[in-house]
């Protein structure tokens, strides 16, 4: 195996260009600009073949060094199982089931086993919800001091599972935006492990892009539908895909669906308008908290990487994402509500395509995250019978 090269790796500023050495400990250029990583992904078909059955089968594709000993929780290489829906039977992903219960495990390992690479031994998130799970559990693996900055109005129910890891809760007065700010102002004197700026996180997510390939018979879908709010899930699939396509491991890219819920879609409304950046929305409430982003840092770069597969944005309704959490049940699948959007955009999206594409669709976190709030759902709909 080819681990212990010495491979190329890069930070470049998507602002201004500049080159960053990846062995100094930034999460954004001097300019303030977005980094991305340039690293070239290595495969080796009998080598993934033989590896562990995590996502460290692709180790020689991720941005770390191999000879280290790894962080691991045993994340990754999720089931991939066929689902019927109406007439068409399209592939599930199932990245609920993750350690910490979301695929933000797979942004997480990698970015903190960086973390651990780098020497860092204090991380700042703001997050109240997956990300703030999965950053917090691998530093609690990792032995470095993390601290999560949370709106001081989140449900305290939330909290406890970033509490439980070990990690140092900041309450932060005001909106979602003054919580961001808090996190990267204290992050002058720490390393900010932002899921949305920091380019590590991404070279963890991409592993969903070679886990479907190798379960495909080592082929790319023709479709992927995934919900995007920051887009670290559908960026990572986008750089992963690259990466394949890079190597002649594929021949094409599959077009990315991007799904947003209709109450919070600056994604939808710029793709609509042929526009490059996010449109300024105002979010109204919705059961997809999760992906509830109104203006995603990298969002030019979303719409980007849904133009350039030939791919598009969908919108669904609150009603359409209710219909779809109490289906799923239904059919023995408990997830959370934002991973019922992709479900009613996944239904949206096969309304107009030919029977013969293939179609892979993610579900990205489990039901016992939100819990109680699917219980009002049940009770509302009368669909408990206690
Ligand atoms: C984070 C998350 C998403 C979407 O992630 P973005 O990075 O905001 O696009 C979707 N579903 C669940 C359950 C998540 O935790
Ligand atoms: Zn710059």
């Amino acid at each position: 195996m080819a681990c212990s090269e010495q491979k190329r790796e890069l930070l470049r500023c998507r602002v201004c260009g500049t080159e960053w050495p990846a062995a100094r400990p930034l999460w954004r250029c001097a300019c303030g600009g977005l980094l991305d990583l340039e690293f070239q992904a290595g495969f080796d078909k009998d080598a993934i073949r033989h590896g562990p059955p995590t996502l460290w089968r692709y180790a020689d594709a991720l941005p770390l060094r191999m000879e280290a000993k790894r962080i691991t929780l045993g994340e990754g290489y999720t089931p991939l199982v066929p689902f019927v829906i109406g007439s068409r039977t399209v592939e599930l992903k199932l990245d609920h089931l993750f350690p910490t219960g979301s695929y933000k495990d797979r942004g997480a390992v990698v970015m903190i086993n960086k973390v651990r690479d780098l020497g860092v031994k204090r991380v700042v998130e703001d997050s109240s919800g997956n990300a703030g799970c999965a950053v917090a559990a691998y530093c609690a693996a990792a032995g470095v001091r993390c601290e999560v900055y949370v709106p001081a109005a989140t449900t305290p129910a939330k909290l406890i599972q970033i509490r439980a890891m070990g990690a140092y809760l900041h309450l932060v007065p005001g909106s979602r935006e003054d919580t961001a700010a808090a996190a990267m102002t204290a992050a002058g004197d720490a390393y900010y492990a932002s899921h949305s700026w920091n380019p590590y996180f991404f070279h963890g997510t991409k592993t969903i892009a070679y886990e479907i390939w190798e379960q495909s018979h080592w082929r790319a879908p023709d479709t992927m539908v995934v919900p995007a709010g920051n887009g670290t899930l559908l960026l990572g699939a986008y750089i992963g895909f690259k990466d394949l396509l890079a190597a002649g491991m594929i021949e094409r890219l599959p077009r990315l669906i991007a799904i947003q819920a209709a109450a919070c879609d600056p994604l939808v409304q710029a793709f609509e308008r042929g526009g490059k950046e996010p449109a300024v929305v105002t979010g109204r409430a919705t059961l997809a908290e999760g992906i509830a982003i109104a203006a995603p840092v990298r969002g030019a770069q979303i719409l980007e990487a849904v133009r350039d597969t030939g791919g598009r944005c969908i919108a669904v309704e609150e009603e359409e994402i209710r219909w779809w959490l109490l289906e799923m049940g239904r059919r023995g699948y408990f997830v959370e509500p934002t991973a019922a959007v992709v479900m009613a955009g996944l239904q949206r999206y096969l309304g107009g395509t030919g029977a013969d594409e293939s179609v892979t669709a993610i579900l990205t976190g489990h039901g016992l995250k939100s819990a109680a709030r699917i219980g009002s759902i049940l009770e509302q709909s009368g669909a408990s019978h206690l």
